[in-house]
């Protein structure tokens, strides 16, 4: 009954255990996706803040070289003075390196039309052809002046950005539009300014990246810019090894190589006639684009959460691991307590029958209440034979203690197992006389020789024959037989005891060899035994090596067989 209370609420215990562990799993999950799709947030609004300010820096550069460089004519002294101090002003506050490589100024008047000048750095040098990377620009200042000849006050430039070359035409304030009546011929003027490329791309944007990306900490990004349209589509990349494909399906693109409105202030705007020409989205055709080194940000996150998922599941499962062991540890104390118990109660019980006879007869004799010499050796036949059940019986737990703890030394001896026998046979002739069985002995002597343990072996034989005899009907047979065989593991000696008796019923096969175990009908007809006999049997038989089987039915008897290997050599 306590027993099985203690079962009832460890099986709950069980449950809830389970139950919160798997609770645990549920909440660690989402609790893991939640955080992943914070930290995708984050690693997202990071890499986007980087990548504007990176930007904003690139452009804002392009703007103040547009500022700087946008000169008002009316002002005083010659286009080349104020160049020269514009450009002294700008090299003189100049951080990092310059993408800037050379000015042109070009002029169209009314006549004699196209003219481009170099700036030198002090000086303007008239260039009798225009440089072969300024051709496209050429041909469009060439269509802007045949299309506007007549409306000269509204020309119009090329766009500000010239991404192919790389170069800004930076349009110049002149006389105001409408006051053409004024002073002298009229021209109008725009400055070139031709960047370096490999300055732009190999230092002044590497600085960049390195200040802004690299710098605020994601260095697990690769950065590169690429040209939408043209054929070389990576035009830098962080990494050289990089090539266009790793850039495919980026997690940040933005446009880069723009002049954006807000870098100029409403009086540049208005007054210099800058509000058409900077318009907010006057991007070019090369975007600035970041891909985590992952594969994506999306997979950086999954595999960080995949790794943090397996980690927890590791964690819940060796928690698992654990209770599985404590319940199966528990387990096996509580069975153990269990087998103890009925242990005790079972030899308690055993000792007490042969105890109680010896004790009568020692009464009896002693109270002088027998004369008869006859009656006396009685008495005395009777005690001896108890007497030896008690030793068989103390013998057997001792065994079957040993056993247990482990200290089952047994000695490798070389046996002739034909004395075995007999010694079994002689050791149960008290047993074979009272149920009047006859024991057919049938050995193949010479049987090879075994090694192993002879007492040990004996008592395994005994308790098998006995076990035949007890449960054979009153003057049935029991037959021994002994021959040298081949195993499966090689030659043995076999020895096979068969009886007729009742027989095990098939419920009880699986249990015969458990410790303690007796079988119903042995119970219920009170057949002496401690349920300790076959278990010792296996126990011994498996220690030299050797096995027993068993072959049963109700009603037609059993045949035992054991197994044992020849001594080699
Ligand atoms: P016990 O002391 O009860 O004989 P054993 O371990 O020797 O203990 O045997 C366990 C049970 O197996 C017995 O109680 C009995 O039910 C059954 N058994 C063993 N040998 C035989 C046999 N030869 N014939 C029928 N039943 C047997």
């Amino acid at each position: 009954m306590s027993y099985l209370r203690t079962n009832k609420v460890q099986l709950a215990a069980i449950f809830v255990l389970a139950g919160l562990l798997a609770v645990l799993a549920i909440v660690q999950y989402r609790w893991l996706g939640q955080i992943s799709e914070w930290e995708r947030e984050r690693m997202e609004r990071s890499i986007e803040f980087a990548t504007r300010v990176m930007l904003a820096e690139f452009d804002g550069e392009l703007a103040e070289l547009y500022r700087t460089l946008q000169i008002d004519f009316r002002e005083e002294g010659s286009p080349a003075e104020q160049l020269a101090a514009r450009y002294a002003e700008r090299v003189n506050t100049l951080e990092g390196p310059d993408p800037l490589e050379r000015i042109y100024l070009v002029t169209i008047n009314e006549d004699p039309g196209l003219v481009i000048e170099e700036f030198t750095g002090t000086a303007l040098m008239p260039l009798d052809e225009w440089p072969p990377v300024l051709a496209h620009l050429e041909k469009q200042f060439a269509g802007t002046l045949k299309r506007n000849n007549d409306q000269f006050e509204y020309l119009v430039g090329p766009p500000p950005l010239q991404d192919d070359i790389p170069a800004l035409v930076i349009q110049q304030v002149q006389n105001r539009p409408r006051n053409t009546l004024s002073s002298g011929p009229r021209s109008i003027s725009w400055i070139i300014v031709k960047l370096d490329r490999d300055v732009l791309l190999g230092e002044f944007i590497p600085a960049l990246a390195d200040r802004y990306i690299y710098g605020e900490g994601q260095v697990s990004y690769n950065v590169g810019v690429l040209d939408e349209e043209g054929p070389q589509a990576l035009l830098w990349a962080s990494d050289p090894t990089l090539t266009a494909a790793s850039f495919v399906e980026p997690d940040d693109r933005r446009g880069i190589y723009s002049l954006r409105r807000w870098d100029f202030n409403l009086r540049n705007l208005y007054q210099r006639r800058m509000w058409s020409v900077v318009e907010e989205n006057t991007e070019s055709r090369w975007s600035l684009v970041t891909k985590h080194q992952a594969g994506s940000l999306e997979a950086a996150v999954t595999r960080a959460r995949n790794r943090s998922l397996g980690l927890s599941l590791g964690v819940l499962l060796l928690l698992a691991g654990s209770i599985l062991m404590i319940v199966v540890s528990t387990r096996r104390a509580q069975n153990l307590a269990e087998q103890q118990m009925e242990f005790v109660a079972g030899v308690s019980h055993e000792l007490r029958t042969p105890l109680s006879v010896i004790r009568a007869a020692a009464e009896n004799l002693a109270d002088n209440v027998v004369h008869d010499p006859d009656r006396t050796r009685q008495y005395g036949q009777l005690i001896d034979r108890e007497g030896r059940r008690l030793s068989d019986m103390v013998e057997r737990v001792l065994l079957f203690a040993k056993i247990r703890s482990g200290q089952d030394h047994f000695e490798r001896m070389p046996v002739d197992l034909a004395g075995v026998i007999d010694e079994a046979i002689a050791a149960n002739s008290s047993l074979i006389s009272d149920q009047q069985v006859t024991v057919e002995r049938d050995v193949a002597e010479p049987l090879p020789v075994v090694n192993g343990d002879a007492q040990a072996l004996t008592s395994a034989l005994q308790n098998l024959l006995s076990n035949a005899i007890k449960y054979s009907h009153r003057g049935g047979v029991v037959r021994l037989r002994a021959r040298g065989a081949m195993g499966s593991g090689g030659p043995v000696v076999q020895v096979t005891i068969r009886d007729e008796g009742a027989g095990i019923p098939a419920a009880e096969l699986p249990h015969v060899f458990e410790p303690f175990f007796r079988g119903e009908r042995a119970r219920k007809a009170q057949i002496q035994g401690s349920g300790l006999g076959l278990s010792l049997v296996k126990q011994v038989i498996e220690a030299h090596d050797g096995s027993v089987s068993l072959e049963s039915s109700a009603n037609r008897g059993s045949s035992f067989t054991v197994e044992i290997p020849v001594a080699k050599g």
